[in-house]
């Protein structure tokens, strides 16, 4: 069964230039931007190019030049931010809702990156 992917979901429009954002990086392979409604100080959606809508789709069938952009690229972010734990920084969180049960608002795969305050235990009580 093929992963059914909608061409009019927000962030499609975006990679499309229909919408604009804040970039904070783009490679060949993925954009990285400012939520538009941040949840911390620094609240960064890193998006791959392709159309793929969530976590496991990307994570099964993107190609390997695609997952390796995608994560050298929230490296990259976690560096600009200087937020790396291992280098001195406060920390970050990163966070990828998927469907239903994950409350994903936007089916085009996206990871969160949360920095620059203290964020808490990962998830309240139900
Ligand atoms: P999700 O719930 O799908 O993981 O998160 C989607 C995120 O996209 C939300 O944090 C929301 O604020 C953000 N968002 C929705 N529409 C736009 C938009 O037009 N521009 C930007 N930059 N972010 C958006």
């Amino acid at each position: 069964m093929a992963y059914a992917y909608d061409d009019q979901n927000i962030f499609a429009k975006i990679l499309r230039g229909e919408i604009p954002n804040t970039t904070v990086l783009e490679t060949d392979h993925t954009l990285a931007f400012r939520d538009i409604h941040p949840q911390a100080p620094d609240h960064i959606l890193v998006i791959p190019k392709g159309r793929y809508v969530s976590h496991d789709h990307f994570a099964l069938e993107a190609t390997e030049a695609e997952v390796l952009d995608f994560m050298r690229v929230t490296g990259r972010i976690c560096a600009e931010l200087g937020v790396q734990p291992g280098l001195g920084g406060q920390g970050f969180r990163i966070i990828s809702n998927a469907g239903v049960h994950g409350v994903q608002e936007v089916p085009h795969y996206h990871l969160h990156i949360l920095a620059g305050r203290p964020l808490g235990r990962m998830l309240a009580p139900a």
